[in-house]
């Protein structure tokens, strides 16, 4: 399986039925993982525990696909299936945020990080791209130059956003 387009369907795929099966109450897997109008900062998606319900959302701060709960094949698949790997990665490190999500969630409301919390934020960011390239190498990705194009800004724009003095 090389070609992308496949290769994004397929990961769409198993991301939606793992999310569903993770879920605490019977589900389908249909809508798990969806795209949503949302500007594109630091993350480029979000992985969420959501109660028990699992979900991940691409992000697209211009035209949203027609249809939101399946992979968009034009616009950007190569990225898209970058992105989505990489959420599943936090969902597979940190599926219930207990390591993780207090930290982000103080660190998006502006709050100051201590040390420990920046670490915490910095090594779930990395333990998620790693658990994204074991799922891509599975599946036969071969384009790791996006792959790691993709890394880069995105690891690069926690550390600098990590790096910053807040009020
Ligand atoms: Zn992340």
């Amino acid at each position: 399986m090389s070609d992308i387009a496949t290769l994004f369907t397929a990961l769409w795929g198993q991301t939606e039925q793992d999310l569903a099966r993770a879920s605490v109450r019977p589900r389908l897997s249909k809508g798990t993982v969806a795209y949503r109008f949302h500007f594109v900062g630091l993350e480029a998606g979000s992985y969420e525990w959501n109660a028990g319900a699992p979900r991940i959302q691409l992000y697209r701060s211009g035209n949203l696909p027609d249809d939101v709960e399946r992979p968009d094949l034009v616009t950007q698949p190569a990225d898209d299936a970058c992105i989505l790997a990489y959420e599943r990665g936090h969902f597979i490190s940190d599926p219930i945020g207990d390591r993780s999500q207090s930290a982000y969630a103080s660190f998006r409301e502006g709050i100051p990080l201590a040390l420990p919390q920046k670490t915490a934020i910095f090594e779930e960011e990395r333990r998620a791209w790693h658990n994204a390239r074991l799922v891509l190498k599975r599946l036969g990705w071969t384009d790791w130059a996006s792959f790691e194009a993709m890394q880069w800004r995105l690891l690069h724009g926690y550390s600098e956003g990590l790096a910053q003095p807040r009020e």
